[in-house]
């Protein structure tokens, strides 16, 4: 904040108040907001029915409440001096700001993002261990998958999407994110929602899927693992666009190398795509950053220059979609360390063939 000459973060709604305190505050017409002057100590404004939610940490923040007859505006106005420099949390609801903006009209204002984001992309030993079991976690249900205990043949996308959402919290997920199945032609659509399509032999079914572990401390780390099957043998050309995929995934994963521009990884995975005569079909980034959201920063794309550093965690995801008629991808959540890129999905990365 120094750096950037912030005077004070207003955190409300969104994942960086969580990762900060532990504590997540209910997206209510009534305000929640942490207050972090640059050279003050840090306050919870809450609705004085949401406070037994808080888990009261003193070294962190002192708790005040509000009534609700209270005015919860003047209250932060009052905790930031009148205004300076406001880093507000990008997830704010704008009728906050705009509320704020009001309350206070000599701060200037930005994003908290700014602040919080290049912070809560490199993280610390607890954070990895966090994405590593909820990786796991993900693991174990891919491995369901590949081992043909999730039926497929015969139900519906919808249906099998259930069976892998309701797996996620089984095995330890406190929260589903999405769980994309998509099966033959709706493959080639990279963020199908899973719908009434029967799924028969012949098909690639891609699954996408992802959820949220909470620890000890409150805060929530994600998971996101894509893996397909192929309903019986794939056509030759299904399993020769696979091992491209194949090669294009595993080679961005080793580049991740500290020290590595982001776009490198990018760049690693699109080159050995577009050599396999596929480059058009590879239709977006390559990953994106992974935490307490299922994407933040950094983002494994052309035009960062975002050097990786030790605790970058993120996500190596090439796909190849051909409209109409198959579409796969193949994702695993990768941390950057100083021994190397760390995969924290380990479960098999081949088109496993399940039978039809
Ligand atoms: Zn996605
Ligand atoms: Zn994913
Ligand atoms: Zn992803």
């Amino acid at each position: 904040m120094a750096e950037l000459g912030v005077d004070a973060l207003l955190l409300s709604v969104g994942p960086d108040l969580p990762w900060l305190t532990g504590y997540e505050a209910m997206p209510l017409e009534r305000l929640t907001m942490l207050v972090v002057p640059a050279d003050a100590e840090a306050t919870l404004v809450v609705p004085r029915l949401e406070a037994p939610r808080v888990v009261d940490r003193p070294d962190v923040f002192t708790l005040q409440t509000w009534e609700e007859t209270d005015d919860p505006i003047a209250l932060v106005a009052a905790l930031v001096d009148g205004g300076g420099s406001l880093a507000i949390g990008d997830r704010t609801w704008a009728r906050f700001l705009v509320e704020l903006q009001g309350a206070l009209p000599s701060a200037s204002w930005r994003r908290a993002s700014e602040v919080t984001g290049p912070l809560r992309a490199v993280k610390d030993a607890a954070e990895v261990d966090a994405l590593r079991r909820a990786a796991a976690a993900a693991d174990r249900v891919a491995a369901q998958l590949q081992g043909d205990e999730i039926p497929l043949v015969g139900r519906t996308e919808a249906d099998v999407s259930a069976d892998i959402a309701r797996r996620l919290v089984d095995e330890g997920h406190h929260r589903v994110n999405f769980a994309i199945v998509a099966a033959g032609e709706n493959a080639a659509s990279p963020h199908h929602e899973a719908g009434p399509r029967v799924i028969r032999s012949g098909d690639v079914v891609l699954c996408d899927f992802g959820g949220t572990l909470i620890g000890p401390d409150g805060a929530g780390y994600c998971s996101d693992i894509t893996r397909c099957v192929s309903i019986g043998q794939p056509e030759p050309e299904v399993a020769r666009a696979y091992a491209v995929l194949h090669e294009a995934q595993a080679a961005a994963v080793r580049s991740a190398v500290v020290g590595t521009p982001c776009e490198e990884v990018d760049a690693t995975a699109r080159s050995i795509i577009a050599a396999g005569g596929y480059g058009d079909r590879f239709v977006h980034r390559t990953g994106h950053g992974i935490g307490v959201e299922e994407h933040e920063d950094p983002y494994v794309v052309a035009g960062n220059t975002t050097l990786l550093e030790a605790g970058h965690a993120f996500s190596v995801e090439p796909g190849i979609y051909t409209p109409g008629r198959w579409g796969m991808r193949l994702e695993d959540i990768v941390v950057a360390t100083d021994d190397g890129p760390d995969s924290l999905n380990r479960i098999d990365h081949d088109l496993v063939v399940v039978d039809g």
